[in-house]
């Protein structure tokens, strides 16, 4: 009952999404008006926007005009709907539920829009830092990284909040200064642009929620997909060395991972590669 609830919800959040990813980069208001064909912009009712169900039963086209409707839209909702379910299977039903479904949903929007338009909206990067700084003081995760650092560095703070608040800004730190820093490299090495500022911002706001181990692991993750994909682009793509990978998208995704298994991750690779050796 609570799996089909946390499905639902995933799937109707996912719908919210696609009128976000549209109309965010435009700049229209994402309430009014209400959703249409982007082809024959007829306004479409209430009982074809049931997320995927009106999909397979319209079979992919527009009631109005019959022209094929993206399967990124029922795309997108079946991708909420997983990721809401798996995260009820960590989380059970709470706030950590709803605040990394909403940290996901932030994601994925900017993974999509980063295909589209090569843009991160500061909207979401820009307010996903302060409140990655605000849920951790309200709901403070006690974390190993952070307790041993602030230790080591001889500080005495044992208070919870105050010792994820500083996780939190580590997690900043590490996110934006890591990506900055390769970019700037990038910028002095090649002379060209490689990486926006919209991913320096992107990469703070996950430090902000997730901490310096879980930000690390999603660049290296994010770097890892992006190498791959780039490569196959231009092996089997026709694309070449010069196309511009939306690397805010393997970010995005990587983040997702890392909400959900990073911390298993870790462990696996501490425990089966860092000390056996
Ligand atoms: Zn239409």
């Amino acid at each position: 009952m609570e799996l089909a609830l946390a499905l639902v919800f995933g799937l109707v959040i996912g719908s919210f999404l696609n009128v976000v990813i549209v109309r965010l980069p435009l700049g229209t208001s994402i309430s009014v008006p209400r959703s249409h064909c982007p082809q024959c912009r007829k306004q479409i009712a209430a009982y074809d926007n049931i997320p995927v169900l009106s999909y397979l039963i319209l079979r992919g086209r527009c009631r109005h005009c019959g022209r094929k409707i993206s399967r990124r839209y029922p795309g997108v909702e079946l991708a909420a709907g997983a990721i809401s379910i798996l995260l009820y299977l960590k989380f059970g039903l709470s706030v950590e539920w709803a605040i990394y479904l909403a940290f996901c949903a932030a994601l994925l929007v900017l993974a999509l829009i980063d295909v589209d338009h090569r843009i991160l909206p500061d909207p979401i990067t820009l307010n996903g830092i302060w409140i990655g700084i605000l849920v951790n003081l309200l709901l403070p995760q006690p974390s190993g990284f952070t307790t041993r650092l602030v230790g080591w560095s001889g500080a005495d703070v044992s208070n919870p909040r105050i010792l994820a608040l500083i996780g939190s800004l580590l997690g900043i730190v590490l996110g934006g200064g890591l990506l900055w820093a390769v970019g700037e490299a990038f910028y002095r090495i090649r002379g060209i642009e490689g990486m926006g500022f919209g991913d320096v911002k992107m990469m703070a706001m996950v430090g902000a929620f997730l901490g310096a181990p879980l930000t690390l692991f999603t660049i290296m993750v994010g770097s890892l997909l992006g190498s791959f994909i780039g490569l196959a682009l231009i092996r089997f793509g026709g694309k070449t060395r010069e196309y511009e990978l939306p690397f805010g998208t393997f970010l995005g995704v990587a983040a997702i991972v890392a909400v959900l298994y990073g911390d298993a991750l870790i462990g696996f690779y501490i425990d089966r590669v860092i000390r056996p050796v």
